[in-house]
């Protein structure tokens, strides 16, 4: 890891070395490669050159010294001295005879004015006999008594011919000139090479003698114009135009140069795109007394392929290198990486063996080690200790010596038994000290793995503890259970005596509950015995008057007033009947409860009473579709207590008024009932539900009714709370399970 990050870090830095090398070699390898080939290609272009002038040269010095030669010979001269048709026609056939000899293209005898007496072609349509050649540089030289030398365009025959000249004389007198003319037409054909092209150019630098068809009659650079004048003027290469090569750079190299060419269609001396500029080597010899030199112009094409053969073979050396080098870093790195993680993993097989040999040794279980006949190969320090044998006492002792007598049929069966049989046995068995003592022993023996075939291993437990601790636990559960079973019975009678509270509790709660409907009875009894003293009074006046009419004798008044009593008795049965409803013990069962029976039972319990106090109060519409889950009679029995309430507190105001309003939210419905008493005072709040608080005087009230109602609206999964309206008065709310109006009325209260 620590090495990684620099060789990260070192890698872009490689990479550019790497590329600066390669750049360094392709330029070194193209610098040398190109003078190398450059200096080959002028060599060879030096020698081709040298062969091509030569063999010029030697072409020419053919036929240099055969005007000479003929200018002395009789037939010319007696032409010359003597014209006429007969000289005129020896003339001619010698001048045949020799030219057909020597392989010239023409060879001609001319008079002092220039005109042609006699030529070798007479005898064919374009025969130079008669046409004058004053005008040739080649007649002047040989005027003027020297041998003459001259390449020109044939006027006649318009083929390149050169000229050689020479003075005829006799006796020191001029008396005509002499001129072998040659083709060079052949020289060129033998100058082939598709890598070089050969030049021969005169004095003026035009080309006459070219392997380039297109380049004949053009010249290497553009002459002057009064040059151009004084050739065209010559008639030298007739109507040619002498155009310049298209030559559009010139360097010099060594002792020769290099110009660059655009063949093809150019505009303004500027080449076309797509059209390749081509790159030659120049050189030029001079063939003395010739009047011309040879060029010869070698392709850079074959230096320029060398080049990029030598780059792309140093690159790919370069390349096969480096590839080279990477493969054998890599393949050091993989070595390094080998031979560390062998490192390793011997380092760690041998902590895995040091720790497998600690857990062998400090473990607290036995370990033997058998061959396939019982006989004790290896044993950890604990199996000695436990049969308290002396380090090395027991290799190579039979292990069933360390076992009692009855357990080593067991454990011999399974070492000497099929090899396919159970890989594992277990059991508990006695084991044999050293001294001869016994003790309880677990043995788990065991068949080796594959490579160690036939070989066990045998863990050994000493069990002494956990015998000594079995039988403690054992002795400790039997305990466990006896007073389990104590305490069984003591909660058996602990649980029937709850039982029996409970039921006394129930029956102490009834009474309680009978307690508090009596003491509301007897706060009702003093309105009832003024709703019954009306009716007895009036029973008794009625009956005062019956009795009277009966002394008349008037019957028909008399059962007047006993319809009148009859109806009073009803009406006082209708008084009583409430109280004895209300004083009657419940079921205690919850049914759907009808709202409206309950305002109806506790509206005809409490209708005097709230007639006598002109108390008002307001119950909501609809009450017949409302109804509760719960005891009829109970509900009415808190509904009772919260109105006789409210009135005892609202006693001595102005307006009595009580309230009471719905809510339904889900599943449970809300009764408030709220009065316009004096409300009760805060921090009393939490003990209004207590048993016995009270703020009546003595014999009022007993401080039971909202304790009881309390118990009675729990009893039926419902809460009663108290609260104090934020405009004055106290509101009582019961919360109860709401249920939708059943569709038949059985079960309905
Ligand atoms: P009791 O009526 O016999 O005193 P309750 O248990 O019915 O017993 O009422 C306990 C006490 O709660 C009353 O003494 C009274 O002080 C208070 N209390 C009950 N209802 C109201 C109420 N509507 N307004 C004010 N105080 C009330």
């Amino acid at each position: 890891m620590d090495k990684a990050v620099p060789r990260t870090r070192i890698r872009p830095f490689l990479t550019l070395f790497v590329l600066l090398l390669l750049a360094l070699v392709v330029y070194q390898t193209a610098t040398i490669s190109r003078s190398r080939a450059m200096a080959d290609l002028l060599d060879s272009s030096s020698a081709d050159l040298n062969r091509y002038a030569l063999s010029l040269q030697q072409e020419l010095d053919r036929y240099k010294d055969l005007p000479k030669l003929l200018s002395s010979h009789s037939e010319l001269i007696n032409l010359l001295l003597l014209p006429g048709s007969e000289s005129v026609y020896r003339a001619n056939l010698y001048l045949e005879k020799v030219n057909n000899t020597i392989g010239a293209s023409d060879t001609y005898l001319m008079d002092i004015e220039g005109n042609t007496l006699a030529a070798s072609n007479w005898s064919q349509e374009r025969t130079f006999v008669g046409r004058n050649f004053s005008f040739r540089p080649y007649f002047r030289d040989a005027l003027a008594g020297e041998a003459g030398r001259y390449f020109a365009l044939g006027s006649t025959s318009k083929k390149r011919g050169y000229f050689f000249s020479y003075p005829v004389e006799y006796r020191d007198r001029l008396l005509g000139v002499i001129v072998v003319k040659i083709d060079l037409n052949d020289i060129e054909t033998d100058w082939s090479d598709p890598m070089t092209d050969i030049l021969v150019t005169d004095e003026d630098g035009v080309i006459f003698i070219s392997t380039r068809g297109d380049w004949k009659f053009r010249t290497l650079e553009p002459l002057p114009q009064d040059d151009l004048q004084r050739i065209m003027s010559s008639l030298r290469y007739g109507d040619h135009e002498l155009k310049s090569l298209p030559v559009v750079e010139r360097k010099p190299f060594e002792m020769s140069q290099i110009i660059t060419l655009v063949e093809g269609q150019r505009i303004d001396n500027v080449a076309l795109d797509g059209i390749d500029p081509q790159r030659y080597l120049q050189q030029v010899a001079q063939v003395p007394d010739a009047g011309f030199n040879v060029s010869i112009l070698a392709s850079l094409k074959p230096v320029e392929r060398r080049v990029l053969t030598s780059v792309m073979l140093a690159v790919f050396i370069y390349g096969a290198l480096v590839f080279l080098l990477l493969f054998l870093l890599a393949r050091r790195r993989i070595v390094q990486e080998r031979s560390r993680f062998k490192q390793q993993q011997t380092l760690a097989l041998e902590r895995n063996e040091a720790r497998v040999r600690a857990i062998i040794d400090n473990t607290h279980a036995g370990l033997i080690t058998l061959d396939a006949h019982g006989v004790i190969e290896s044993l950890n320090p604990t199996a000695e200790k436990l049969f308290c044998y002396g380090s090395g006492l027991l290799t190579g002792e039979y292990f069933s010596k360390l076992l009692a007598q009855e357990d080593r049929a067991v454990c011999w069966q399974h070492i000497t038994g099929e090899a396919s049989g159970p890989d594992e046995l277990m059991i508990e068995a006695c084991g044999i000290r050293m001294d001869g003592s016994r003790f309880p022993v677990e043995l788990i023996i065991g068949r080796m793995s594959e490579t160690d075939a036939g070989r066990f291993l045998i863990t050994i437990h000493d069990l002494t503890e956990r015998k000594e601790y079995e039988v403690e636990l054992k002795q400790a559960r039997d305990q466990l259970e006896y007073r389990v079973a104590e305490r069984t019975q003591d909660l058996t009678r602990a649980n029937a005596r709850l039982l029996h509270e409970v039921e006394e509790h129930k029956q102490t709660q009834n009474e309680l509950i009978q307690t508090a409907k009596l003491a509301v009875i007897g706060q009702m009894s003093a309105g009832i015995n003024h709703e019954l003293n009306q009716p007895l009074t009036a029973i008794r006046s009625y009956a005062d008057n019956a009795s009277s009419f009966l002394k008349l004798g008037k019957l028909e008044p008399v059962s007047g007033n006993l319809e009148e009593i009859a109806g009073l008795t009803e009406r006082m049965a209708k008084i009583i009947s409430p109280l004895k409803e209300f004083s009657r013990k419940t079921s205690g069962q919850t049914v759907p409860v009808s709202l409206k029976a309950v305002r109806d039972g506790a509206m005809s319990i409490m209708y005097g009473r709230l007639d006598k106090a002109k108390a008002r109060i307001e119950w909501p519409d609809r009450l017949e579709k409302v109804f509760v889950l719960g005891d009829m009679l109970r509900l009415e029995q808190v509904v009772v207590n919260l109105i006789s309430n409210a009135l005892q507190a609202m006693e001595g105001r102005n307006e009595k008024w009580i309230e009471i309003e719905l809510e339904r939210q889900a599943d449970r419905l809300c009764i408030a009932f709220r009065d316009h008493g004096p409300g009760i005072p805060e921090q009393e709040l939490g003990k209004v539900f207590e048993p016995f608080y009270t703020t009546k005087q003595a014999g009022q009230g007993l401080g039971l009714g909202l304790s009881i109602s309390h118990r009675i609206v729990e009893s039926m999964d419902g809460h009663l709370k108290v609260a104090n309206h934020p405009y004055g008065g106290a509101v009582f709310t019961i919360d109860l399970p709401a249920v939708d109006a059943p569709d038949d009325k059985i079960g309905v209260q």
